[in-house]
């Protein structure tokens, strides 16, 4: 398909499952408005960045992620460093009986700019779209850790993700 999902076929488009991108529901339906805004005229960016399409697992605890991989950043040899902090660290969790997990982040080790997010535990499915919404706008972590978090919330643990990116945690 082209850049707006059009097919060889004039005025047939395709998108979700039937093409090769990942075979997610919300990529499906992203794919959808694209064709379809492009079919009404519209100026939609075309396709989708694959490194900002969220993944979520609804184990327990949950996972959720998206972009680089350490695995797929050594297959890539794209240079990565990671910073993580664990749920233990973050009042909310603990509070709640859910201290089980970690957010990690991997970024640029030159600009910080941020590369992937993966996190396991209590709303990981929720709290990634923080970092994901981070990388979407060209945000820095330093950028996201000078925000105020509400406490007790899960989504501090976000900005102690953040803050250990510079090496700044604070209650790791
Ligand atoms: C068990 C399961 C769990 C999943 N869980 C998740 C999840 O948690 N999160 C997530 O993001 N994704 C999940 N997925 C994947 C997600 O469902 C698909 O990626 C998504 O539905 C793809 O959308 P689609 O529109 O391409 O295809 P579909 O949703 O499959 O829609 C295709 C439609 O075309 C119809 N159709 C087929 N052939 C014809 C025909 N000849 N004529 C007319 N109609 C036809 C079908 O009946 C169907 O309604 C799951 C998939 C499965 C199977």
């Amino acid at each position: 398909v082209g850049d707006y999902y059009q097919t060889a076929v004039p005025g047939i488009f395709a998108i979700g499952d039937v093409i090769n991108t990942p075979l997610l529901a919300h990529v499906a339906s992203r794919e959808g408005e694209i064709a379809v805004e492009y079919m009404a005229g519209h100026n939609p960016a075309p396709r989708i960045d694959p490194m900002a399409i969220p993944g979520a697992v609804y184990t327990t605890p949950q996972v959720a992620s998206f972009g680089l991989s350490e695995k797929r950043a050594e297959e890539m040899e794209i240079a990565y460093e990671k910073a993580s902090f664990p749920y233990k660290g973050v009042g909310k969790a603990v509070a709640t009986e859910a201290s089980e997990g970690f957010i990690k982040v991997l970024f640029d080790p030159a600009t910080h700019e941020i590369l992937g997010a993966h996190a396991v535990g209590a709303e990981a499915t929720e709290i990634i779209h923080e970092i994901l919404l981070a990388k979407g706008a060209e945000l820095l972590p330093a950028d996201v850790a000078g925000i105020i978090h509400a406490h007790p919330t899960l989504s501090e643990g976000v900005k102690e993700a953040m803050l250990a990116v510079e090496g700044r945690a604070i209650h790791a």
